[in-house]
């Protein structure tokens, strides 16, 4: 079983999964200077979960066996449950600063529990006795799990069976007796190079014709077949330097994203939970956007409190601190984190019981919750951006603070505050960069969904019908 970032890294290089960096493969991932910090992201879900104090939030009693166990593997019971997973996130991200990546397959896991549970009451199928079992496996040995939903799509105006390269959306190209052969590619999955399993869904609803699309499973990321190709982020060339410019060097930007090609995989049937069920595609997508929309508030609320403190201290260190507009900035700050950590709390306590008994949140706060972070979390950087100056843009390179020619000019023309050092400014400007750029910026927006997908939960239980019966009735209008 996995307990320490140590039984993790070990766990990492045993499996010797495909990984791809810039054209190379990478012969050990847990020793590749581009991929540690994920690395160490990640490991603080194994890590924190020790210390006694986050026992209640980071540890839970699987329902499957009374075990302990790491929370990321637990399906909810109660609404208590919900509301622990939010505190959970935003404890973790004041650690980390950056995206820990285990969420996903947290939320992948607890949509298929709930979602097979009712195939098989509709068609008669095995699969939520066969997810349980693999469920009762990812608790006993605390694996990490990736949640792989969202395909390549190629021409989105076209339905998956209507591409002219049917690959361009994960199928089943062959049922054996002993399982299924799959083919294709899931797209910007987080975590994927430092986990062990991907449980792959469906990515989007699914119509007659797109049978073969409908599939969910339980791969090992070492099966032969399978290809990560890791993605290029803003500023990624730093986390391998020395000094100030890196940033978050120890847990880098982002969750670090991978293409994962399946170029026909085999999984057995006992792997299987979904296979051309399409008329529970639809019902799914749905479910693990919305548990996975849930978590913005706490994750992203988190990472914003060390955004907020950074450009606090930036400030203090160049003499605007005491200004009422930068403190009104400030405070406009942490306004947008607590409303959209509001929003995950309340789909949380709002959340109900399914009728495989796990506890699913309010889908259309969800959506709101996640619909705030696509617009909050820009203002919170554009705040972040303001109060920081445009020596953000334009600080001068580590190596040029520390040229005997150069590091006397950077000093003096750097100082800020009387007694601050130029290195506390630049570190400080550096962590801000990093937190709210390029990359960051972009998964919280396209994260779990971009904001049309909201639009339309809201289009679609924002019960317009009955706003307008209200209004009639307070406006008298019997027609
Ligand atoms: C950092 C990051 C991490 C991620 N991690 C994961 C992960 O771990 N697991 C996972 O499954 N996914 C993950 N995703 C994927 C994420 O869910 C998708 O990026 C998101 O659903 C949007 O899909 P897309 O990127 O293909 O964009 P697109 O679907 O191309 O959307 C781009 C724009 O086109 C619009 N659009 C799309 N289709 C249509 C259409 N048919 N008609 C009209 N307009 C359309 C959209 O509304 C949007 O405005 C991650 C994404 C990012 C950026």
């Amino acid at each position: 079983m996995i307990r320490t970032k140590k039984d993790y890294i070990e766990s990492l290089k045993k499996q010797k999964l495909n990984v791809y960096y810039k054209g190379e493969r990478v012969e050990d991932v847990t020793t590749h200077p581009a991929l540690i910090p994920h690395i160490n992201a990640a490991a603080m879900t194994y890590e924190l979960a020790l210390r006694p104090e986050n026992e209640d939030l980071m540890t839970a009693a699987s329902h499957l066996t009374g075990k302990k166990i790491n929370r990321f593997t637990h399906i909810h019971q109660s609404v208590d449950d919900l509301l622990k997973k939010v505190l959970m996130l935003r404890l973790i991200s004041h650690e980390t600063g950056s995206c820990y990546q285990r969420c996903v397959g947290f939320d992948a896991m607890n949509t298929l529990y709930m979602t097979t549970y009712e195939i098989d009451a509709a068609h008669k199928t095995k699969y939520f006795s066969r997810f349980v079992e693999f469920l009762k496996m990812v608790q006993e040995e605390n694996f990490m799990v990736v949640g792989g939903m969202t395909d390549p799509k190629g021409d989105r105006s076209k339905r998956p069976s209507e591409q002219s390269d049917p690959d361009l959306f994960v199928h089943i190209v062959e049922k054996r007796e002993d399982g299924i052969v799959i083919r294709g590619a899931k797209a910007h999955m987080t975590g994927s190079v430092n986990s062990h399993y991907i449980l792959i869904m469906p990515t989007q609803n699914m119509a007659k014709g797109d049978e073969a699309y409908a599939v969910a499973a339980a791969i090992p990321l070492n099966t032969p077949g399978i290809t990560l190709i890791f993605g290029r982020q803003s500023n990624e060339e730093r986390k391998l330097e020395e000094g100030i410019d890196a940033g978050n060097k120890e847990f880098g930007v982002v969750g670090g994203e991978a293409l994962i090609i399946f170029d026909d995989v085999f999984v057995p049937w006992d792997r299987v939970f979904m296979c051309g069920e399409i008329d529970f595609s639809g019902l799914l997508v749905e479910r693990f956007a919305t548990l996975h929309r849930q978590n913005y508030g706490g994750c992203k609320g988190g990472v914003s409190d060390t955004i907020i403190g950074a450009t606090a201290l930036a400030a203090q260190y160049q003499g605007t601190a005491n200004a009422s507009h930068i403190k009104d900035k400030l405070i406009e700050m942490m306004h947008l984190t607590e409303t959209v950590y509001a929003g995950s709390v309340a789909c949380s306590a709002m959340g109900s019981k399914t009728k495989s008994g796990a506890f699913y949140p309010d889908p259309l706060l969800a959506n709101c919750t996640k619909h705030n972070i696509t617009r909050n979390i820009y203002e919170i950087s554009r705040l972040a951006h303001d109060i920081a100056g445009g020596i953000m843009a334009t600080l001068p390179f580590d190596q040029d603070l520390r040229s005997p020619e150069t590091g006397k000019h950077v000093r003096k023309y750097l100082a800020g505050v009387e007694g601050v050092p130029v290195e506390s400014r630049m570190k400080i400007l550096r962590l801000i960069e990093n937190m709210t750029g390029g990359t960051c910026l972009v998964e919280s927006m396209h994260g779990a969904g971009p904001p049309q997908s909201q639009r339309v939960m809201y289009q679609r239980l924002g019960n317009l019908p009955q706003k307008i019966k209200w209004a009639k009735a307070l406006a008298r209008i019997n027609e």
